[in-house]
């Protein structure tokens, strides 16, 4: 069978996590359809990153350009174009990130290949490519055949297949840039850190996530009262930005911040996929639901189905009993 291709997903000289998980996922799926893992790595300057790379791919292609050095994904749609058209790869599986989701749909529109975003499976039946995406918050599955190839695109949820070491020593094949200016109509100007605020919740031991169930403003001070009591910041799921209760910095999840505490307690907060990416990785969850059914219960390694308010409370007086 043709090829898998993934492509490289770096910021600032960094290459992102979600690299090495479609890599893994990558070579797991070659390996079982008897196909070679191609990595495509567009940058400026990258000759440390081609030898973190080339252990994770069969064979790493790289375009090496000053236009690559910052991301501009109109830059990208036209790069991987042309390498996918020289390769003719049968699956390309690239990250369903800002990145990923900035080039890719037009990238696979521009091809005429079956595409489809966001998937958390993806299976290869009678030639054809079958993936899972997950509906209503992720409260159910669906399983969905893409029209017939002979190529296929797709993006791949983060978190869908933790990254393992690939154990592989690439060649590496370096191709002219397959342009060298961006297209006048969009260009980089400057890359613009997020600031940081008076709590950085990524350096914290102890985080306190919060989310929609607290109800009201005015109940953020009993929970700040419980961070305090166990040594934690506060958090919170997005829809608290959204509603102005806590600043954007306090976001945990695909568009705020990611943390890995050694304790994350989720108080009222259901575990939409895009909150679980941010807080996935820490050492210990513990969340407080009502709803026996929240998908933040499929993440924790404690639970407590029950109304949030009357378990604060108690919680708060027996960690101060311990702590006395
Ligand atoms: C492009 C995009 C990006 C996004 N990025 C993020 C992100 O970065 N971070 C993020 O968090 N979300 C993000 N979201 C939103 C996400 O999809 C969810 O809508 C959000 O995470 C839900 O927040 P929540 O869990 O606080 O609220 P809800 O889903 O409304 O859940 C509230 C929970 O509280 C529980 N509850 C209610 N009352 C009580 C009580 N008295 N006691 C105990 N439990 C109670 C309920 O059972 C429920 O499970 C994004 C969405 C999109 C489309």
């Amino acid at each position: 069978m043709a090829d898998i291709l993934t492509v490289v997903e770096h910021r600032q000289g960094v290459v992102r996590d979600i690299t090495y998980e479609l890599m893994t996922f990558g070579r797991k799926l070659a390996e079982k359809t008897n196909a070679k893992l191609i990595g495509v790595l567009l940058g400026h300057n990258t000759d440390d990153l081609q030898e973190d790379i080339k252990k994770h791919v069969h064979r790493l292609v790289v375009a090496d350009h000053e236009v690559f050095k910052d991301f501009n994904g109109d830059v990208y749609q036209e790069a991987i174009s042309a390498v996918v058209k020289k390769e003719s790869p049968f699956l390309t599986i690239i990250g369903n990130t800002a990145f990923g989701i900035d080039f890719c749909p037009s990238l696979a529109t521009q091809l005429g290949i079956p595409f489809t975003t966001d998937c958390i499976g993806v299976e290869v039946v009678d030639g054809g490519i079958r993936v899972t995406r997950q509906l209503y918050d992720g409260k159910m599955d669906a399983h969905l055949r893409l029209a017939q190839g002979p190529h296929y695109m797709l993006t791949l949820r983060s978190g869908t297949c933790p990254a393992e070491d690939g154990g592989l020593s690439a060649e590496i094949e370096k191709i002219d840039a397959p342009l060298t200016s961006q297209p006048e109509y969009r260009r980089f100007i400057e890359y613009v850190e997020a600031a940081v605020g008076d709590v950085d919740i990524t350096k914290a031991d102890v985080v306190v996530g919060i989310g929609r169930g607290i109800k009201e403003q005015a109940n953020l001070s009993m929970v700040e009262d419980f961070a305090s009591a166990v040594g934690g910041v506060v958090a919170c799921s997005r829809p608290i930005v959204d509603a102005n209760w806590l600043p954007k910095d306090r976001q945990v999840g695909s568009s705020g911040k990611t943390v890995k505490p050694k304790l994350y307690i989720a108080i009222g907060i259901s575990g939409a996929f895009q909150h679980i990416a941010g807080m996935k990785n820490s050492d210990t969850i513990i969340a407080i639901n009502k709803d026996p059914n929240a998908p933040i219960f499929n993440e924790a390694d404690y639970g407590i189905v029950d109304d949030l308010f009357k378990v604060l409370p108690v919680l708060k007086s027996k960690i101060l009993e311990v702590k006395k």
